[in-house]
């Protein structure tokens, strides 16, 4: 049984004092939550205020939207596994479609930002997907083959539960128009047969795999219900405290 997942991608939104009201605003709104796990991923100027705001609240735990391949070094600007970790940050995200075509992430450089990130104890939050150019000239398959050979180079099947994939269509992020929920199932699933291929039947079935491109309350549950989608990465309508917690309440609906 894989618990779901739902994650909160602020992106490069609120500041440190903005994330403690929303915190606030969000544990009124939600109540306890015990059947899906919840993650907050502010800016990392944030990470700390909202870590010691979460601390007695064991359902909700704080990731990082990025991090270096590197241990330390001479990387202005970058932050490392170890920091993050020296903060109990669990999850990070790793590949971002932002991160690829805004800041020329290459498949290589993810692969070692898995690897780094692993090594560290952090789950990466690995995000692939297609563009809409890749979907209309049917090369979904390809891309998502290719994404996760790649990015999954090396990897050992003993770390590979400690990864969430997140399967992000680069059409359907901020742009309002997911996927359909038969849409993302089918790529969900092709994405576990391609782990079972690299890993085997039963690692492949204990991977977690988030859909994440303009979920919404509205949308939330059918995409929830389908059996290969293990939760949400959310980015727009999380950065408000009601709207993220619909979106959870709708995935506790779809468990029912
Ligand atoms: C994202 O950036 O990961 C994302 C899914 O954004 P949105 O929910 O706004 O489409």
């Amino acid at each position: 049984m894989r618990k779901k997942i739902l994650a909160a991608n602020w992106k490069m939104n609120l500041t440190h004092t903005e994330a403690e009201s929303y915190f606030q605003a969000f544990l009124s709104e939600i109540g306890h939550i015990n059947d899906v796990e919840i993650v907050i991923i502010p800016p990392f100027i944030a990470i700390p205020a909202l870590v010691s705001a979460s601390e007695k609240v064991s359902f909700v735990r704080i990731g990082a939207q990025n991090m270096h391949w590197e241990k330390s070094g001479a990387f202005t600007g970058e932050v490392s596994a170890t920091m993050l970790r020296a903060l109990y940050i669990k999850y990070v995200i790793v590949g971002h479609s932002e991160r690829r075509t805004l800041f020329g992430e290459t498949d290589e450089i993810v692969n070692r930002k898995v690897k780094t990130a692993l090594d560290a104890g952090l789950r990466p939050i690995l995000c692939v997907g297609e563009t809409l150019r890749e979907r209309d000239s049917g090369q979904v398959e390809e891309v998502l083959r290719r994404q996760l050979h790649e990015c999954l180079e090396t990897v050992m099947e003993k770390d590979l539960t400690e990864i969430v994939v997140a399967y992000e269509p680069i059409w359907a992020i901020g742009t309002g128009r997911s996927a359909t929920p038969a849409e993302a199932e089918q790529a969900h699933a092709f994405i576990r047969s391609v782990l079972a291929e690299l890993y085997g039947v039963l690692a492949a079935d204990r991977v977690r795999i988030q859909y994440g491109g303009s979920v919404k309350p509205e949308n939330a549950e059918d995409l929830m219900r389908q059996k290969n989608i293990d939760g949400a990465l959310i980015g727009g309508a999380s950065l408000d405290p009601r709207s993220f917690a619909r979106i959870i309440w709708r995935a506790e609906a779809a468990l029912t």
